[in-house]
């Protein structure tokens, strides 16, 4: 099992900001930004080139999570979301997470 399958499903710590029934969201152990937060599908799928058509929908969960974590947050003045997808583009952990960067 890979390490955000184990924080999803609570065998591994995290600081969890935000869970729904379809993701969960918690601080990046390394932040990148006053706020990195890592929004994670609570499904296993690799990067967001492994997405099934069926699964599309997760993608938009993800990002409507971190519209409302920003608020949450309060970094919605402006903040940066990213996936990393594939090694040569940056990604290191192969299960699917937007990274979401803000408070500059
Ligand atoms: P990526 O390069 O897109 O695969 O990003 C993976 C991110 O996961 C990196 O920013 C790491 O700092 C972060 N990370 C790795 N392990 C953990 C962990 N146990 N808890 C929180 N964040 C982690
Ligand atoms: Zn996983």
């Amino acid at each position: 099992m890979c390490i955000f399958c184990e924080i999803a499903q609570r065998k591994q710590p995290a600081d969890i900001v935000y869970e729904n029934a379809t993701v969960i969201a918690f601080r990046d152990i390394h932040p990148k930004a006053p706020v990195h937060i890592l929004i994670v599908s609570k499904k296993h799928i690799a990067s967001v080139k492994e997405i099934e058509m069926e699964d599309c929908g997760l993608l938009v969960d993800i990002l409507c999570a971190a519209k409302k974590i920003a608020e949450d947050q309060k970094v919605d003045e402006g903040y940066k979301l990213i996936f990393n997808v594939g090694r040569k583009g940056g990604q290191v952990i192969d299960h699917l997470h937007l990274h979401l960067l803000g408070g500059f």
